[in-house]
């Protein structure tokens, strides 16, 4: 490891490539482009990519253009197999004007998927941050991000700016790439089981016959009330599905923890159970639903 600080240029010069312009990457990009930064922008499908275009923020035809000037380039894609789809047809950063390039991977994966990402990425002579994030499209939109970050301490600086743009935090961790992904599958276990407990909850005050928008109005303001909970609740109660964090985000999501837990020897019921659930929303049809259609698992 290197210990040579990247140092960051101005910010009006620092060119910052978002690979994946879905629900999160869209509202990151515009975010980043807000603070000043140069941003190129791809997509797989183009409109959601071109719906971004803005004096500072150019559509790219492909992964390479997008990288062409980046100093920084964020992947915000779904899985790891597209992010290593996508990486792989990118130029070796010695081809590239911007040298070193640090890659901050946003995306959600497992640990064992680092391991892979990270031979990719030495291969490719970039420098990797892995650098998951808490928080769905809302955070997202308001900047108000979590973000979890591994990696060199040489890079932190060069990345902070792009970090700070989407981010009400950053939550350094270490400098071995992998840890911020292990700490996002633990929280999102806990994101998942609390989502599925107010669902089963909701659904079983309407089979007993109540309004099941009485549990979180009785909950409301106690021990047991979170925002989360509130905001999931008043879905679940209303049937506004409109997506913050996908179904087919949440079979993946909980696919990762239970590998993870299987490969470090811990029992994971709930996730199971909750995979369960949400891959028979799945199965309706439901996929594109918010994950708050776990109540009609
Ligand atoms: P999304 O709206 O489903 O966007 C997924 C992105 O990945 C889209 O840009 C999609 O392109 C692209 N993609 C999928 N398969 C691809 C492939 N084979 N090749 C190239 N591009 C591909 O998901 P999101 O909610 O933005 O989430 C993105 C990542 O952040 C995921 O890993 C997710 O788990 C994680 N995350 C999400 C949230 C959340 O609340 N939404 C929160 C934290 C972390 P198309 O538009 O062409 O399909």
């Amino acid at each position: 490891m290197t210990t040579d600080a990247i140092s960051p240029p101005p910010r009006s010069a620092l060119c910052v490539a978002v690979l994946g312009t879905g629900l999160m990457g869209a509202p990151m990009a515009r975010n980043i482009a807000a603070t000043g930064c140069q941003v190129s922008v791809w997509n797989r499908s183009a409109g959601k990519a071109l719906a971004l275009a803005a004096p500072n923020i150019t559509v790219a035809a492909d992964p390479a253009e997008a990288v062409q000037n980046a100093r920084v380039i964020v992947t915000m894609l779904k899985d790891a197999r597209a992010i290593a789809e996508v990486m792989s047809a990118l130029p070796d950063a010695e081809a590239m004007p911007e040298k070193p390039v640090c890659w901050l991977q946003m995306s959600t994966v497992g640990p064992a998927d680092m391991s892979g990402l990270k031979t990719l990425v030495d291969r490719k002579g970039l420098t990797l941050i892995d650098a998951p994030v808490l928080g769905t499209r809302q955070p997202a939109e308001a900047g108000q991000l979590l973000v979890l970050a591994a990696g060199p301490d040489s890079t932190k600086e060069a990345v902070q700016p792009v970090l700070d743009a989407v981010g009400k935090a950053t939550r350094w961790l270490d400098t071995a790439p992998g840890m911020a992904t292990r700490l996002k599958l633990a929280l999102n276990s806990w994101v998942f089981a609390l989502t599925h407990g107010a669902a089963e909850s909701l659904a079983l005050a309407r089979g007993l016959g109540l309004d099941p928008e009485l549990v979180a109005d009785t909950l409301r303001g106690g021990p047991l009330d979170t925002p989360f909970f509130q905001m999931k609740a008043q879905a679940m109660a209303s049937g506004d599905f409109t997506p913050a964090f996908t179904i087919d985000n949440a079979v993946k999501d909980s696919g990762l923890i239970l590998d993870a837990a299987r490969e470090a020897g811990v029992r994971a019921d709930l996730a199971e159970a909750g995979l369960n659930r949400y891959r028979r929303v799945q199965a309706q049809g439901r996929g594109d639903a918010d994950m708050a259609a776990s109540i009609l698992a």
